[in-house]
Protein backbone atom coordinates (compact mmCIF):
# COMPACT_ATOMS: atom_id res chain seq x y z
CA UNK A 1 0.00 0.00 0.00
CA UNK A 2 2.58 2.61 1.26
CA UNK A 3 0.32 5.65 1.11
CA UNK A 4 2.22 7.43 3.21
CA UNK A 5 6.32 8.77 2.28
CA UNK A 6 7.35 9.90 6.11
CA UNK A 7 6.24 7.32 8.61
CA UNK A 8 7.41 9.27 10.99
CA UNK A 9 4.82 11.70 10.52
CA UNK A 10 2.00 9.44 11.05
CA UNK A 11 3.50 8.18 14.07
CA UNK A 12 3.86 11.93 15.65
CA UNK A 13 0.66 12.72 14.55
CA UNK A 14 -1.06 9.63 16.03
CA UNK A 15 0.43 9.90 19.69
CA UNK A 16 0.05 13.58 19.57
CA UNK A 17 -3.45 12.85 18.47
CA UNK A 18 -3.94 10.58 21.21
CA UNK A 19 -2.35 12.77 23.91
CA UNK A 20 -4.36 15.43 23.22
CA UNK A 21 -7.30 13.52 23.43
CA UNK A 22 -6.37 12.19 26.61
CA UNK A 23 -6.17 15.29 28.11
CA UNK A 24 -9.82 16.67 26.82
CA UNK A 25 -11.35 13.64 28.52
CA UNK A 26 -9.02 13.81 31.39
CA UNK A 27 -8.12 10.00 30.72
CA UNK A 28 -4.07 9.26 31.43
CA UNK A 29 -1.84 8.18 28.61
CA UNK A 30 0.08 5.98 30.95
CA UNK A 31 3.77 5.14 29.81
CA UNK A 32 2.47 1.41 28.89
CA UNK A 33 -0.37 2.52 26.68
CA UNK A 34 2.11 4.97 25.03
CA UNK A 35 4.56 2.22 24.50
CA UNK A 36 1.84 0.08 22.96
CA UNK A 37 0.30 2.28 20.82
CA UNK A 38 3.71 3.17 19.22
CA UNK A 39 4.43 -0.47 18.74
CA UNK A 40 1.68 -0.66 17.35
CA UNK A 41 2.30 2.32 15.07
CA UNK A 42 5.77 0.63 14.14
CA UNK A 43 4.13 0.16 10.34
CA UNK A 44 0.54 0.11 8.79
CA UNK A 45 0.61 -3.23 9.11
CA UNK A 46 -1.25 -4.98 12.05
CA UNK A 47 0.55 -6.21 15.02
CA UNK A 48 -0.34 -9.45 16.88
CA UNK A 49 -0.80 -8.88 20.71
CA UNK A 50 2.11 -11.75 21.57
CA UNK A 51 4.94 -9.05 19.08
CA UNK A 52 3.35 -6.50 21.40
CA UNK A 53 4.43 -8.99 24.55
CA UNK A 54 7.52 -9.69 23.22
CA UNK A 55 8.63 -6.00 22.48
CA UNK A 56 7.84 -4.49 25.91
CA UNK A 57 9.06 -7.65 27.88
CA UNK A 58 12.45 -6.72 25.32
CA UNK A 59 12.02 -3.11 26.90
CA UNK A 60 12.52 -2.10 30.65
CA UNK A 61 8.75 -3.13 31.12
CA UNK A 62 8.05 -5.67 33.41
CA UNK A 63 4.29 -5.41 32.43
CA UNK A 64 2.69 -8.99 32.58
CA UNK A 65 0.14 -10.12 29.86
CA UNK A 66 -2.88 -8.71 31.34
CA UNK A 67 -1.28 -5.43 31.57
CA UNK A 68 -0.66 -5.14 28.33
CA UNK A 69 -4.63 -6.62 27.60
CA UNK A 70 -5.40 -3.71 29.92
CA UNK A 71 -4.05 -1.40 28.05
CA UNK A 72 -4.81 -2.47 24.79
CA UNK A 73 -8.29 -2.82 25.98
CA UNK A 74 -7.97 1.29 27.05
CA UNK A 75 -6.59 1.55 23.60
CA UNK A 76 -9.25 0.23 21.36
CA UNK A 77 -11.87 1.70 23.48
CA UNK A 78 -10.64 5.27 23.09
CA UNK A 79 -10.68 4.35 19.40
CA UNK A 80 -6.75 5.00 18.90
CA UNK A 81 -6.27 1.33 17.47
CA UNK A 82 -8.52 -0.74 15.97
CA UNK A 83 -8.99 -4.50 15.90
CA UNK A 84 -8.66 -6.74 12.79
CA UNK A 85 -10.56 -9.53 13.74
CA UNK A 86 -9.82 -11.99 10.13
CA UNK A 87 -5.84 -11.65 11.43
CA UNK A 88 -6.89 -11.33 15.19
CA UNK A 89 -4.07 -8.34 15.46
CA UNK A 90 -4.21 -4.44 16.04
CA UNK A 91 -3.72 -1.47 13.65
CA UNK A 92 -3.66 2.02 14.97
CA UNK A 93 -6.47 4.54 13.59
CA UNK A 94 -5.47 7.84 12.15
CA UNK A 95 -8.36 9.82 13.39
CA UNK A 96 -9.58 8.33 16.92
CA UNK A 97 -12.50 10.95 17.06
CA UNK A 98 -14.10 10.08 13.73
CA UNK A 99 -14.08 6.47 13.19
CA UNK A 100 -17.55 5.25 13.31
CA UNK A 101 -17.82 4.69 9.41
CA UNK A 102 -14.61 2.83 8.97
CA UNK A 103 -13.97 -0.67 6.59
CA UNK A 104 -10.49 -1.62 6.70
CA UNK A 105 -8.97 -2.76 3.08
CA UNK A 106 -6.20 -5.29 3.71
CA UNK A 107 -3.59 -6.12 1.20
CA UNK A 108 -2.22 -9.79 1.49
CA UNK A 109 0.68 -8.73 -0.38
CA UNK A 110 2.22 -5.67 1.33
CA UNK A 111 0.16 -7.00 4.56
CA UNK A 112 -0.67 -3.51 5.09
CA UNK A 113 -4.01 -1.97 6.13
CA UNK A 114 -5.56 1.30 5.07
CA UNK A 115 -8.70 2.86 7.29
CA UNK A 116 -11.01 3.96 4.98
CA UNK A 117 -14.11 5.73 5.81
CA UNK A 118 -17.49 5.72 3.81
CA UNK A 119 -21.29 6.66 4.76
CA UNK A 120 -22.63 4.47 2.16
CA UNK A 121 -21.59 1.03 3.80
CA UNK A 122 -22.55 2.06 6.91
CA UNK A 123 -26.03 3.27 5.24
CA UNK A 124 -26.52 -0.20 3.44
CA UNK A 125 -26.06 -2.03 6.67
CA UNK A 126 -28.28 -0.26 8.55
CA UNK A 127 -31.10 -0.56 6.71
CA UNK A 128 -30.50 -4.83 5.92
CA UNK A 129 -30.25 -4.48 10.27
CA UNK A 130 -33.30 -2.62 10.09
CA UNK A 131 -35.15 -5.61 7.93
CA UNK A 132 -33.29 -8.24 10.11
CA UNK A 133 -34.81 -6.51 13.33
CA UNK A 134 -31.69 -6.12 14.54
CA UNK A 135 -29.99 -4.17 16.61
CA UNK A 136 -25.97 -3.91 15.93
CA UNK A 137 -23.23 -2.83 18.23
CA UNK A 138 -20.53 -3.25 15.94
CA UNK A 139 -19.82 -2.89 12.44
CA UNK A 140 -16.25 -4.25 11.26
CA UNK A 141 -15.99 -4.22 7.91
CA UNK A 142 -13.10 -6.04 6.52
CA UNK A 143 -12.00 -6.61 2.82
CA UNK A 144 -9.31 -8.69 1.75
CA UNK A 145 -6.94 -7.97 -1.73
CA UNK A 146 -4.02 -6.71 -3.43
CA UNK A 147 -3.35 -2.83 -3.17
CA UNK A 148 -2.76 -0.93 -6.49
CA UNK A 149 1.02 -0.71 -5.42
CA UNK A 150 1.51 -4.50 -5.06
CA UNK A 151 -0.63 -5.25 -8.71
CA UNK A 152 2.06 -2.43 -10.59
CA UNK A 153 4.77 -4.33 -9.00
CA UNK A 154 3.71 -7.74 -10.14
CA UNK A 155 3.91 -6.52 -14.28
ZN1 LIG B 1 2.76 5.94 7.61
ZN1 LIG C 1 0.03 -4.19 -1.19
Amino acid sequence: MSNCSNHKICIDSALSEAEKICQQKNIRLTEIRKTILKIIWQSHKATKAYDILDQISGMNFSAKPPTVYRALDFLLENGFIHKINSLNSYIGCPNPLQNDQCYFIICSSCDEIEECSDKGITNAIESVMNKNKFSHKNIAVEINGTCNNCLDNRK
